[in-house]
């Protein structure tokens, strides 16, 4: 097969990569190195954070408080980046709409992740989607990968019901029996229909090992010669969507801080990506920074054969539950955005170590009664691998956690519970962190005192949902050399870059906003070179 244009990796950088290249008339194959299709994207929530997106439930939004707002969340010096991703991120979605089955739906009540700065929203901005009933479309949707737990809920779904106690759950049934998708598997199935409808030769199982530059007139000039799987093809563009560099252990141990374990991606994700694009001159860049997101293992739970983890997004904003690290001690609001609970666990001490590397999330028999954790449902046993205890000595013994510490913590949220004012971190002093409170919880919906024994911990770690760090890329997804010219026909999108958001993380749904945003201009640049 000899395409126009090679994507590599069918996440939802790459699906929209391909789409884009094949509408515009490009031929196009995308290569997939998973025998599954979606990587990280498929187990995702499938949000996008797209601002003044033009949508009931997000009236009166503007670029340009979006602009303000993302003064100081993301690097300044990359401002003609952050520029063209607001100006880009609305009509991707329109062109993703017109061309694939897939219907965005407002989050009206969805607040920004720095809710105070000027410019933020409080709702509006992220975009959930309608249910896709995928039982009319092509049958390789099949190939779409299902994350451990996945329930097919939208997110105003779950905003109506919060507790499993209240989920609809003929409507997921009859959901799950007919093949009606939310969340990332819905984004990847809609992508991947379009893709195929485009004409797309997709191939799973399908690794790029080499690239070289060759000089091919090409009708998308640009001239690589790529090798998959020993078989070699002179390709016109090669957009690189192969995700993070999450399961390369050497390049994890090189680059991320050590306490970084959990991983939400598939085992496929080992920065090939990165690998090809150092191999062709390029600059690098954002190598030690991740979208963190604090995660749970649940025993027995595998993506591809190796250990997938569940992120802690929702949990940590209930009551009736503290997260404490070694010394008993909390160390950061529970209740902040997920990234932002990544950056609390790799504060160094002086020593140069990470105090908060080892944290538990540690809760009682009143938030079990109540609340969900992956794999420990309200009303049902509490599971034998979840270590409990009759007092908070006894369970802190358990863990490996200083009793003393976990008791003077224990007490001290406990006498704080009844004012409503968390003293030490002001958690539930802003509406992201009410937003995941219990609105029946007065007078601050995420405090209630750990009273009830048995008291329960699960450990709880540092977790990413994808690195963000890779070769370096232009406004139009150009792959930059370390002179800071685009390599010819090469262009990146995705957690595969560098991005220039640095440590930044604005809201529901940037990272795959960002990366679709950038896939669709890689393959519209692509195709503007032929
Ligand atoms: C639990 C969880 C929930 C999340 N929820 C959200 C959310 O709601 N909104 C949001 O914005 N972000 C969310 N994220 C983050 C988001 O899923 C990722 O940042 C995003 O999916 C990355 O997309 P991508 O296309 O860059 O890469 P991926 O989706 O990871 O796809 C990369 C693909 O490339 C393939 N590949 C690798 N090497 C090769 C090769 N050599 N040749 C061919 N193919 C290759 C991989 O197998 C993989 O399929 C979540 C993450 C997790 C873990």
């Amino acid at each position: 097969v000899s395409a126009d244009v090679v994507v590599a990796g069918s996440g939802a950088a790459g699906l929209v990569a391909a789409l884009t290249a094949a509408a515009g008339g490009a031929r196009v194959t995308l290569l997939e190195k998973a025998d599954t299709i979606g990587g990280t994207s498929a187990v995702s929530g499938g949000r996008l954070w797209v601002p003044a997106n033009g949508r009931p439930g997000n009236e009166g939004d503007t670029i340009r408080a979006a602009r303000e707002y993302l003064n100081g969340v993301f690097d300044e010096r990359y401002g003609e980046m952050t520029d063209t991703f607001l100006a880009g991120a609305a009509p991707m979605t329109e062109f993703v709409e017109r061309h694939t089955p897939h219907r965005f739906a407002v989050c009206p009540h969805y607040p920004d992740y720095h809710p105070a700065k000027p410019g933020a929203t409080l709702g509006g901005r992220c975009l959930d989607m309608h249910p896709l009933d995928t039982r009319e479309l092509h049958p390789r949707l099949a190939e779409v990968r299902r994350p451990p737990g996945y329930v097919p809920m939208t997110h105003a779904e779950w905003e109506a019901w919060r507790y499993p106690a209240y989920f609809d759950d003929d409507l997921l049934r009859h959901r799950r029996e007919n093949r009606i998708e939310t969340n990332g598997v819905a984004l990847t199935s809609a992508l991947l229909h379009g893709v195929l409808d485009a004409g797309v030769i997709v191939q799973t199982g399908a690794t790029i090992e080499d690239v070289r530059r060759v000089s091919v007139d090409r009708r998308i000039s640009g001239g690589l010669r790529i090798t998959v799987d020993g078989e070699t093809r002179d390709v016109g563009a090669l957009i690189l969507a192969t995700g993070g560099f999450d399961w390369d252990s050497a390049r994890r141990k090189e680059f991320l801080p050590s306490p970084v374990a959990g991983l939400g991606g598939p085992p496929s994700l080992t920065g090939d990506g990165l690998t090809i694009a150092e191999s062709l001159g390029a600059a690098t860049g954002n190598l030690g920074d991740g979208w963190w997101m604090p995660m749970m293992a649940v025993p027995g739970e595998t993506i591809d054969g190796e250990r997938f983890c569940r992120g802690l997004v929702r949990e940590r904003g209930a009551p009736k539950q503290v997260v404490v690290n070694e010394a008993g001690r909390r160390f950061v609001d529970e209740a902040l955005p997920y990234n932002e609970i990544g950056k609390a666990m790799h504060r160094r001490d002086a020593d140069g170590g990470y105090p908060n590397g080892i944290a538990y999330l540690v809760f009682d028999a009143g938030f079990h009664r109540r609340y969900p954790l992956p794999g420990i449902l309200p009303g049902q046993p509490v599971p034998d691998w979840v270590p409990a205890a009759d007092s908070p000595r006894a369970l802190a013994s358990r863990i490996g956690v200083d009793p003393d510490g976990l008791q003077a913590t224990l007490d001290n949220w406990n006498a704080m519970c009844p004012h409503g004012v968390d003293e030490e971190f002001g958690r539930g002093g802003n509406p992201y962190d009410r937003y995941y409170g219990d609105a029946r919880v007065t007078p601050n919906p995420t405090m209630a005192p750990i009273d009830e024994g048995p008291y329960y911990a699960v450990r709880m770690l540092s977790g990413s949902a994808g690195t963000k760090g890779g070769p370096v890329t232009d406004v139009d997804a150009r792959v930059l050399d370390r002179d800071g010219e685009p390599v010819p026909g090469l262009y990146a999108a995705g957690n595969t870059t560098a991005f220039w958001t640095a440590d930044g993380y604005p809201g529901p749904g940037s990272t795959l906003a960002i990366g679709m945003t950038f896939g669709h201009r890689a393959a519209r640049a692509a195709l503007e070179s032929g």
